[in-house]
């Protein structure tokens, strides 16, 4: 089994190791408002975001996903100089999220997947000689937190249904994998193209950006998607997230999902890879995009 890498912890911060359990185990915690620590854990955060997360969160304050990037997010490498996740932006000169209010969290209801989970991590693990991601869960015990005190045991896949991760796990999973099969593919497949951390950045966390790319007319003139998967893609946001790691998929790793036109080959891509055409595609339509990856701090501006 590929060993987990502790930055691959959502709490990678805390210097406490966390202990992995399995969906069954028995756990003693609840977090209830009037608690001594009420609102500790969202005083000095380090929350990695999904796609899934962002686009519960753009819809919960009616914001375009590029206005909530660059309001509420900062990016962060995944791995040394490759693709991007994204991490809430605290308040400025703070380490408080900027949705934290007296009573609590003020996006409760679309609150991201590791706020939810918290004290448990989701961990997506992979043998190097299989295609499939196996789960595992691990247990974060801070001495700030003082939830583990409380007398309530539940098993941790209860744990999962009380918060609500549930429809974030399933919608989550081919990011997940995505990110999975780019570490442990490393070099093999070659270091990603300006163009194409773009197009996983874009995929990914800029929905309504994307969005315009494959609603693009010269998008269907490389892929041959029918009217009704067409509609089916654009019809719903969720799907159009999980077409997007389908293409990323077949760009990114050569796993063709999406048929191209016949003629796309000799029309579009002549004596360049698919990779690259498409790539070119969305330098034109993100003109003026700058988004820099190096260091966790650094802010990035999407300009229409
Ligand atoms: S989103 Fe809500 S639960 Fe998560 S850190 Fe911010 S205030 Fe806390
Ligand atoms: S019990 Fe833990 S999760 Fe709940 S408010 Fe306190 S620190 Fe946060």
């Amino acid at each position: 089994m590929q060993q987990p890498d502790i930055n691959d912890f959502p709490f990678p911060q805390s210097p406490v190791v966390p202990q992995l359990v399995e969906g069954d185990k028995t756990i003693q915690f609840q977090c209830r408002k009037g608690i001594k620590c009420w609102n500790a854990c969202c005083s000095n955060i380090d929350i990695s975001l999904t796609p899934y997360d962002v686009l519960r969160l753009k819809n919960h304050l009616n914001m375009s996903s590029g206005d909530f990037l660059v309001k509420y997010t900062v990016p962060y490498e995944l791995e040394p100089g490759g693709i991007a996740g994204i991490k809430l932006k605290p308040v400025d000169e703070g380490t408080a999220c900027q949705f934290m209010r007296p009573e609590g969290c003020s996006v409760y209801e679309d609150r991201p997947t590791s706020c939810r989970y918290y004290p448990v991590a989701l961990l997506s693990m992979r043998r190097q000689d299989e295609t499939t991601d196996r789960t595992s869960y691990a247990m974060v015990q801070e001495t700030h937190c003082l939830g583990h005190n409380e007398p309530r045991s539940i098993t941790v896949n209860d744990y999962r249904k009380e918060q609500g991760v549930e429809i974030y796990d399933e919608l989550g999973r081919g990011w997940r994998q995505l990110i999975l099969k780019k570490k442990s593919a490393g070099p093999t497949i070659g270091k990603p193209t300006d163009r194409s951390l773009q197009l996983f950045f874009m995929a990914c966390y800029d929905l309504d950006r994307f969005r315009q790319f494959v609603e693009h007319p010269s998008f269907r003139e490389v892929y041959d998607l029918s009217d009704t998967e067409m509609s089916q893609i654009l019809g719903s946001e969720p799907e159009l997230m999980q077409f997007g790691f389908r293409l990323l998929r077949q760009v990114m790793f050569n796993e063709p999902s999406i048929a191209l036109k016949a003629d796309a080959y000799d029309k579009r891509l002549s004596r360049k890879t698919e990779r690259e055409a498409i790539m070119d595609e969305i330098t034109a339509k993100i003109p003026a995009e700058a988004i820099r990856h190096g260091d966790p701090n650094d802010k990035y501006e999407i300009k229409d």
